[in-house]
């Protein structure tokens, strides 16, 4: 009878979460370089090329492929056979997996989860607690799936009640162009069916830990009726043109996963869960004889490519930026920008808006007049760092703070990544400001243009503080400029366009 203890399985924990936080998966790999291969439309390929340099640069260099690492959810599968060498419960075990994994020194975690969610939202500090689901099941082993799931893409999850003669390939037409691109595309989608409404959405999560195999389905055509599913969604999603961060292209989905469950004779539950550029999981088994080891993958595995910014893009001296010149920014244009800007992302604005409101003076050495602010939330520096992995988080939530933001403090330009909603766009053109993008899932690559940084308000709030940085060539796209145009609404509609388009039943 197979002993477990304690000391495995969180040291297997602990290292199977510091393992995806640099390693993609080689399905993963493999399909985002057949998407850049296929890619024609420039702004997602250069987009996806961005996604795969960074990942590789954080295979070798052991940091995170991005700045959000993630809330950890943990299916484990325990054998009905199995005795336990330990004091703590499992969901203590991993628990304590997690502290070590996002404390390591060597490559410190982005401390994401907040306890108090409705009301004071504390950061825990050590990023725990896990999302854990545990089954007991026939068998001697331990089997135990984790997963980091950036916020960006869980927050875009849905679920719904549909009717039994109610389509779902429908309702998943209708709802992915709801997501935009603040999950971060491309990525996969993982679909739940059946059960009841938290059965479908536990089913669509735990899709997500299956491997990419569409390509092989569609080589050999599908087996079964969920197959062909699977197939019909991936092409008509892909067909919305949506395409890499949103900026229109032909891949907005590498795979489609869905797994079902009976239900109800009334029921049709279903939900969709996207999983983004930073798709992240690993699974191990223990069976007594020691924690876990996952093998690294091959550095062949990526595609020999390099990131240098284009030469064609405008070179930005933020220290020197005035409103003619943003109003002279075209939609789609690539920016390399060079100077100071500040950051801010959720806490730090509803703080500043509480201010402003307030009729008070910003905290001293804090101007916006004529600046930037990059919407981000980096992760901890190590080793002479000047700043960890510092990709863009989802300016969308930054919506409702814009008109406040502009008209108020000076402010001439946004930095973040996905689309800005109708409001925020009319506030853009209002006040002949811009909102820039920065690719989701290049983290580290984007941190590498970062060089110098110094908190300036807020420390207390942590990776949500205020930065300076000082940035040299970081390279950016014009998603809304002066005029309102935003490209995330003209991307995808050129390249649905191209494509062919497919009806798709809107309302
Ligand atoms: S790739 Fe995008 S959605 Fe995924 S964790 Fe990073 S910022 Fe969040």
């Amino acid at each position: 009878m197979p002993i477990i203890k304690q000391a495995d399985l969180i040291q297997s924990v602990a290292d199977a979460l510091q393992y995806i936080s640099y390693y993609h998966a080689p399905d993963f790999i493999q399909a985002m370089a057949d998407a850049y291969e296929r890619e024609e439309s420039p702004a997602a390929k250069d987009a996806i090329r961005q996604i795969l340099v960074n990942s590789r640069m954080c295979a070798e260099g052991h940091r995170p492929i991005c700045q959000d690492t993630g809330i950890v959810t943990v299916f484990a599968k325990v054998g009905m056979n199995v005795r336990w060498n330990a004091e703590m419960s499992l969901a203590e075990m991993i628990n304590e997996g997690v502290r070590r994994a996002y404390n390591h020194p060597d490559n410190k975690l982005r401390a994401s989860i907040v306890a108090d969610p409705a009301f004071d939202r504390k950061n825990t500090h050590d990023n725990t607690p896990a999302v854990i689901h545990i089954d007991l099941v026939p068998g001697d082993e331990v089997e135990i799936a984790v997963a980091a799931k950036g916020g960006g893409s869980e927050n875009k999850a849905a679920l719904t009640m549909l009717n039994p003669s109610d389509s779902i390939v429908d309702w998943i037409l209708e709802t992915v162009p709801e997501m935009g691109a603040g999950w971060c595309p491309p990525g996969m989608l993982g679909i739940g069916i059946g059960g009841t409404a938290e059965k479908a959405v536990v089913l669509a999560k735990e899709s997500l830990f299956e491997p990419i195999d569409i390509h092989e389905i569609r080589a050999r055509g599908p087996k079964t009726k969920l197959e062909a599913l699977r197939l019909e969604i991936l092409d008509k999603v892909n067909a919305l043109g949506i395409g890499a961060q949103g900026l229109g292209g032909l891949t907005t989905v590498l795979d489609v996963k869905i797994k079902d469950y009976p239900t109800h004779a009334a029921s049709l539950p279903v939900a969709v869960i996207p999983n983004c550029a930073a798709t992240r999981h690993a699974h191990f088994v223990l069976n007594g004889s020691g924690p876990a080891t996952l093998e690294p993958p091959s550095l062949d595995l990526w595609p020999k490519l390099e990131y240098q910014p284009s030469s064609d893009a405008r070179r930005v001296n933020l220290d020197t930026l005035t409103r003619e010149e943003v109003a002279s920014w075209q939609p789609g244009e690539r920016l390399l920008l060079s100077g100071k800007m500040l950051t801010g992302r959720d806490a730090a604005h509803k703080r500043l808006s509480q201010i402003i409101e307030a009729g008070k003076p910003l905290p001293a050495g804090l101007d916006f007049k004529n600046r930037v602010i990059y919407y981000v939330g980096p992760v901890d520096p190590v080793k002479g760092e000047v700043v960890g992995p510092a990709g863009p988080t989802t300016a969308t939530r930054m919506d409702k703070f814009t008109e406040l933001m502009l008209a108020k403090t000076g402010l001439i330009a946004m930095v973040g990544k996905a689309e800005r909603g109708p409001a925020a766009i009319e506030s853009i053109r209002k006040h002949g400001a811009a909102y820039l993008m920065a690719v989701g899932g290049a983290a580290y690559l984007v941190s590498k243009a970062i060089r110098a940084s110094r908190i300036v308000a807020f420390e207390d709030l942590g990776m949500e503080a205020i930065y300076e940085f000082e940035v040299r060539d970081m390279p950016v796209t014009v998603a809304v400029d002066a005029r309102g145009v935003s490209v995330h609404e003209t991307g995808p509609a050129e390249w649905r366009a191209r494509i062919g388009g497919i009806p798709v039943r809107v309302g």
